[in-house]
């Protein structure tokens, strides 16, 4: 059922004010065709919204909002793997659990992502050294033109560091209905690679971790570094880290010798946009109600009663001092209303 003017406020992780004309729930994939079909004959603009952790909004829509609440999961269980098939509306970290639960490798290092299945091939949901691009075997799309339902491949969905094809050629033209990914069942490759999971399983002494310790390293150390947007509205990183030339890179290297750089590819190296921002004096700032998160600065937040606008506001200011310190232009990782 299609509900008007619609509150948006709770919808979205950093719980800013908006409203939409038109917003509809949809539960099935037949239910979300109406939809898609009811957007095509007012002419309405569609946009779809997962768990609302990675938007923000700035403005009310004029839109029909559809909230892919598809649930659901099927199950192929081979001799050493096992492919899930998930619809989209799934919680993201519920997922997760049940995987550890289960003993099914391969996302455990992306425990307590926030979000729901469906958005997460959208921009490679990625921690810890792990991305979804490292076991998704193919994703279901419904096309918003012609209504039809195809899968992609891994390799069709062209991922990249927080990217893939759908925030490029498919974005704004398909909604995603379910993901397929390929785990183990047992020799599952347990990555602790990151300083901060390995070093949290060495304060409990474990050496040779399961699947389950790197779930609950993770676990904790996101307590202790991110803030719950049910306390605190935000939507994760605000920016990506950017990818720059390895000869910028020495330069700024000349005057910060400690900015943390990772390799690329041949040419360009990423460099963490958290110690830019820091270096620009913006780490815990606070403008009114909205500000960077004291422990990270990549975060933005919203101490209760801010708007979209002012977030994005500070977004601006962060661009522009970034830019004229060290020449990089930082991208938003967060969609834009
Ligand atoms: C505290 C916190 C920590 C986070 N940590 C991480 C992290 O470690 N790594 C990481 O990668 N991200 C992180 N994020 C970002 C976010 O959780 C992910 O990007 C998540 O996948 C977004 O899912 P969602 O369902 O909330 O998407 P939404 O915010 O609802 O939507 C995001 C975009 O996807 C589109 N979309 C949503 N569902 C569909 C669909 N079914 N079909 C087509 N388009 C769709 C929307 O239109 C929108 O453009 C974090 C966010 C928060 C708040």
């Amino acid at each position: 059922m299609i509900e008007h003017h619609k509150d948006l406020t709770s919808l979205t992780t950093f719980h800013v004010p908006a409203v939409a004309e038109q917003y509809c729930k949809v539960t099935t994939i037949d239910e979300a065709r109406s939809v898609i079909q009811i957007a095509k004959e007012q002419k309405k603009s569609l946009k779809i919204l997962g768990g609302g952790s990675n938007i923000l909004l700035t403005k009310d829509l004029n839109s029909l909002v559809l909230h892919t609440c598809i649930d659901g999961m099927k199950t192929e269980v081979n001799t050493s793997t096992t492919l899930l098939t998930v619809n989209a509306g799934v919680e993201w970290h519920s997922l997760v659990s049940y995987c550890v639960e289960n003993s099914l490798g391969g996302i455990e290092n992306l425990a307590l992502i926030p979000g729901f299945v469906g958005a997460a091939p959208i921009q490679n949901i990625g921690a810890y050294g792990v991305e979804i691009a490292d076991v998704l075997e193919s994703v279901t799309l419904l096309d918003l033109n012609t209504l039809e339902q195809y899968t992609l491949s891994n390799s069709e969905c062209k991922f990249g560091y927080r990217d893939s094809i759908f925030k490029r050629s498919l974005a704004g033209k398909v909604l995603i209905v379910s993901v397929s990914l390929l785990l183990t069942n047992t020799n599952h490759k347990i990555n602790y690679s990151y300083k901060d999971v390995a070093l949290e399983l060495e304060l409990h002494s474990i050496n040779t971790p399961t699947i389950a310790d790197v779930f609950s390293a993770v676990v904790s150390v996101r307590k202790r570094k991110l803030p719950d947007p049910n306390v605190l509205g935000n939507a994760g990183s605000f920016f990506k880290n950017p990818v720059i030339p390895k000869t910028l890179l020495e330069e700024i290297q000349r005057q910060f010798p400690t900015i943390p750089s990772y390799k690329y590819d041949d040419e360009n190296v990423k460099v963490a946009a958290a110690f830019l921002i820091e270096n620009v004096g913006m780490k815990g700032y606070r403008s009114n109600e909205v500000g960077t998160h004291i422990h990270q600065p990549l975060v933005l937040v919203n101490y209760g009663n801010g708007t979209g606008g002012e977030v994005l506001e500070l977004a601006h200011t962060i661009i522009e001092k970034v830019k004229s310190t060290f020449g990089i232009t930082l991208q938003t990782e967060v969609n834009i209303w």
